[in-house]
């Protein structure tokens, strides 16, 4: 597309009631739909044969999964795990509730995250997978913010590494706001993380 057809299609993108707030267009719907397809063309490449687990963390997760899983040529069963994050005594926790419904057990499952900020998060999702002794375990993560990370993860397969500016969009959230919007957008004055963070723990969940 040329540049000059491209702003414009993102000034359109950000005219939208729902991208009220939002200061730029970070990646287009149209990057996403490629990459996404470009993603699921190696996954399906590197499962063939077999089947692939997808564990999603709700709710930022909702768009990138369910993109993805209709790109995967292999059978793909999904499980859905809701986080909550909070900062207790200084330092970042999460808590995961819910059992797994899918018996992981033996079984090549791909956690599949929206976004990788700190780590923290993913780290605890990847625990909780190991305790369910799966056979393989890979990652898949839309975005990698790789300049703010605390928690040693390997990411197999990303999608877009961006630099630490806070994200919208495409099932992302700012005050339960934007997830709906179809490109990942940039809230300059969004304040995060500490403010987010530091809310009291009930009613505490952030994604
Ligand atoms: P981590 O534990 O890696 O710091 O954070 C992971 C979670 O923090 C994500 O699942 C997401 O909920 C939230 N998060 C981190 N960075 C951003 C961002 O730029 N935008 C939004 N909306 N959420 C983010």
């Amino acid at each position: 597309m040329c540049p000059r057809a491209e702003r414009s299609g993102r000034a359109r993108a950000l005219a939208v009631p729902a991208a009220q707030g939002v200061d730029r267009v970070l990646i287009t719907r149209a990057r996403l739909r490629r990459r996404i397809r470009e993603l699921a063309a190696q996954l399906s490449e590197d499962y063939a044969g077999g089947e692939v687990v997808c564990v999603g963390a709700l709710n930022g997760v909702i768009c990138f999964l369910a993109d993805l899983m209709r790109e995967l040529s292999v059978p793909a069963p999904v499980e859905l795990v809701h986080v909550d994050r909070f900062l207790e005594g200084g330092s970042h926790t999460v808590d995961m509730p819910n059992q797994f419904r899918e018996g992981l057990r033996g079984r090549d499952v791909l956690i599949v995250e929206d976004i990788v900020d700190t780590g923290v998060t993913l780290r605890a999702l990847v625990d909780k997978v190991r305790a369910e002794a799966p056979a393989t375990l890979k990652i898949c993560a839309l975005l990698d913010k790789p300049a703010h990370r605390q928690a040693e993860v390997h990411l197999d397969y990303v999608g877009f590494s961006i630099p630490p500016v806070f994200v919208v969009g495409y099932g992302l959230d700012y005050e339960g706001f934007y997830r709906n919007l179809p490109f990942v957008g940039v809230v300059d004055s969004a304040v995060w993380p500490p403010a987010l963070l530091e809310r009291p723990k009930s009613g505490s969940n952030l994604d």
